[in-house]
């Protein structure tokens, strides 16, 4: 009886952990799912490029695709 209850709870602990670290990381995809174009150059770039935050992007993608059809072109240093 004590050890069905305490596998319960340990098998609970699991789950919550698990539960934690699965929106931990869609957390972390949707960040780095945020695409930045350049308004003037028409040219996008990736969380970590080294132009991602440059004064002229300001547009914001959530997809690679979106930005594609928006008329962006991939950036040659990062390749988005
Ligand atoms: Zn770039």
């Amino acid at each position: 009886m004590l050890q069905g209850s305490v596998s319960v709870r340990r098998v609970a602990a699991w789950l919550l952990v698990l539960i934690l670290a699965m929106s931990a990381v869609v957390a972390a995809e949707n960040g780095a799912r945020v695409y930045h174009g350049n308004t003037k150059s028409k040219i996008f770039h990736r969380p970590g490029c080294r132009y991602y935050n440059c004064s002229k992007c300001t547009a914001t993608f959530p997809t690679r695709q979106k930005a594609v059809a928006a008329g962006y072109k991939p950036c040659k240093v990062c390749k988005p």
